[in-house]
């Protein structure tokens, strides 16, 4: 239900273990400038 399409990956962030859900344009700003959280720098692979 929903069809929300703006949740296309799951972060986890390997630092501070927060998960988000997000959209591609997320992800790669989280790719860009690392976590929201704390900041940490974030790989490809902390998405699912
Ligand atoms: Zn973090």
């Amino acid at each position: 239900m929903g069809g929300d399409e703006s949740t296309e990956y799951t972060f986890v962030c390997p630092e501070c273990g927060e998960s988000l859900d997000v959209n591609a344009s997320m992800r790669d700003a989280l790719l860009d400038r690392g976590c929201v959280i704390c900041g940490a720098s974030v790989s490809p692979s902390a998405f699912a």
